[in-house]
């Protein structure tokens, strides 16, 4: 799960990892009085989306070309004055009105995103720094090594990605174990090697030690604070942070879970999610439904070596029962680009005629536009095959999963 900038920095903060102060607003008036209450000066006016790319990001209306948003917030075109970058930096109160108008109820268009945007519904209010330098400081969990790393750089405030294609040296990884978190000597490396000394390598050696004490506390799964700033004052700061949490962790932090942005989200993710069905949308036009998570990935390797593209990863666990089954084609169908739906399960305590009678039952309450190919493996499968061939509806059955795979593409492309 993906939280906002606003919602990370509070994690920050409360985990002793120092951050600007900012207040998050929905309305422009209400930014001219965060504008206020936070001391005047220079203060940052900030789209709150989740993704990055929002300093060249741009707002836009309905009305507007998304295309060519995307093309200026790549940078591949120029920005026209009328269209507003998602950070703006402000020096009244007027000006914060006027950036949190430019920005509320539009929607972002950043590199990230692609060209239909993330809808903006709230702005980051926060105090301005002095940026004397921007480096980088990231977390991930490294699977190679079986722990997280931190990935630490001189180079802030550009995307991580191209540092390491053009300069992999410039990244120092510090793989982390997570019963002991940061240790004082692996601080001590990430300072010397972002230049850190004096005063600013103690407040970058504390800074360092929480951010990874939360990153493992939380469950995180991602986390990148870019740019780290480093300010006239002699400050380390997180000017920007992003944090992903690991799903399946979630139960353990309600506040996390709490920070779910609807808006954000897939709305076939998010009702899947809330039935106990573990669902991802993808871009192809063949519907699977699956139980077992090893079974659903082969099942769409399948689908892609016949000619195929899957449309979404779906596993309704092991039991797979009427109504995970009905719940499950209600998804499904709920997405227009569907051509064909593939079911293939595996009865094993489930037996397979529990499982034909469900999909018999869910298939006579849903109404199938298109076409429906099963296959029925394990326990009680030919007592499973009978009664779906002899109950006289139109779903196909297939005898093997290559046999499935072929006769779901030759579907879908039939009624293509
Ligand atoms: P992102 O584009 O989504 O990664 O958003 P960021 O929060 O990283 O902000 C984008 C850029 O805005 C930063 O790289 C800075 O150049 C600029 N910026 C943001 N906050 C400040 C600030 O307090 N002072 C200054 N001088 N620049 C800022
Ligand atoms: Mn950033």
């Amino acid at each position: 799960m993906k939280v906002h900038e606003y919602q990370a920095k509070e994690l920050l903060k409360n985990a002793g990892v120092a951050v600007p102060e900012g207040i998050v607003v929905t309305t422009p008036a209400e930014a001219a009085l965060a504008y206020k209450s936070l001391g005047g000066g220079l203060i940052v006016v900030k789209a709150q989306v989740h993704a990055g790319g929002r300093g060249k990001g741009v707002a836009i209306g309905p009305d507007d070309d998304r295309n060519l948003a995307l093309e200026i917030a790549s940078g591949r075109k120029p920005r026209p004055e009328s269209m507003a970058k998602g950070v703006q930096l402000v020096k009244s109160a007027e000006e914060a009105l006027k950036a949190a108008a430019s920005l509320l109820g539009k929607t972002l268009v950043t590199y990230q995103t692609g060209p239909q945007g993330s809808p903006i519904s709230k702005v980051l209010v926060t105090v301005g720094h002095d940026i004397v330098r921007e480096l980088y400081l990231g977390m991930a969990v490294d699977r190679a090594l079986q722990c997280p790393v931190v990935m630490a750089s001189t180079e802030g405030g550009v995307e991580i990605e191209t540092v390491a294609l053009k300069n992999p040296e410039k990244i120092l990884r510090v793989p982390i174990d997570v019963g002991l978190g940061l240790a004082d000597f692996q601080a001590r490396k990430i300072c010397k090697a972002l230049g850190l000394t004096g005063e600013k390598a103690r407040k970058g050696a504390t800074f360092f030690k929480n951010f990874v004490k939360l990153f493992i506390d939380t469950d995180a799964s991602l986390g990148e604070i870019n740019p780290l700033i480093v300010t006239a004052g002699g400050d380390v700061l997180a000017l920007d942070c992003k944090l992903n949490f690991d799903d399946n962790a979630l139960f353990r932090h309600p506040d996390i879970a709490a920070f779910l942005d609807a808006a954000e989200e897939d709305p076939a993710e998010l009702r899947a999610s809330k039935n106990g069905l573990s669902y991802v949308s993808l871009d192809g036009d063949i519907a699977c439904l699956v139980n077992g998570a090893g079974l659903a990935m082969s099942t769409m390797d399948l689908i892609k070596y016949h000619g195929g593209e899957p449309a979404n990863f779906l596993d309704v666990g092991g039991g797979a029962n009427k109504d995970q089954v009905l719940e499950g084609f209600r998804i499904l169908l709920s997405e227009p680009r569907i051509k064909a739906v593939l079911v293939n399960i595996f009865g094993g305590i489930m037996k397979c005629d529990t499982i034909a009678a469900a999909l018999l039952a869910a298939y006579d309450e849903l109404d199938f536009r298109v076409p429906l190919v099963v296959r029925l493996e394990g326990t009680n499968v030919e007592l499973g095959k009978k009664l779906i061939k002899e109950s006289g509806r139109k779903i196909v059955t297939a005898d093997g999963l290559t046999d499935a795979a072929k006769k779901v593409v030759a579907a879908a492309k039939g009624a293509a």
